[in-house]
């Protein structure tokens, strides 16, 4: 195992909910480096960009839709094996599929609103950090 990076969102459900200081801690306690950290309303063409390979899927607007109704947090995360660290604490895309304790079985509604985004790569943690970070944010 690696140290790596992964880009995690605190999507605008859970932020509405106020629930981004449980979410945070929780990835706290399992150990996470938070490297930058910054709340952001995401443009129109920036999430469409984020999720370009999902363009074609039936729920691409929903889903841009959705990522830009209000603000989110945006984490880049550091850790020992931190991309399927993430997806194992924030469990299946779906909260009702979700195992018990995960992040989205905890804080998420229904397949749209999750709660949270989790890097599916070591490559797009890399790629999707400096999406919305500088190399100099990072610390
Ligand atoms: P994940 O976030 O678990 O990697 P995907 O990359 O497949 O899942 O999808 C990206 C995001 O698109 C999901 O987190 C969710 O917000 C949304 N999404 C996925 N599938 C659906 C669906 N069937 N209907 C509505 N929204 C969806
Ligand atoms: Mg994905």
């Amino acid at each position: 195992m690696t140290t790596q990076r992964t880009l995690c969102i605190i999507k605008p459900d859970a932020v509405e909910r106020r629930q981004q200081g449980a979410i945070l801690q929780r990835l706290l306690d399992e150990g996470f480096r938070v490297l930058a950290m910054r709340q952001a309303l995401i443009s129109r063409p920036q999430i469409e960009g984020f999720y370009a390979v999902h363009r074609e899927r039936p729920f691409f607007n929903e889903l841009c839709t959705f990522m830009t109704r209000g603000p989110v947090i945006l984490l880049a995360l550091e850790r020992e094996d931190a991309v399927q660290h993430l997806r194992n604490v924030i469990g299946a895309t779906d909260p009702a599929k979700a195992a018990a304790g995960t992040v989205r079985k905890l804080y998420g509604s229904n397949v749209g609103e999750n709660a949270v985004h989790g890097s599916d790569s070591d490559e797009n943690g890399r790629i999707e950090c400096g999406y919305y970070f500088s190399g100099m944010d990072l610390v």
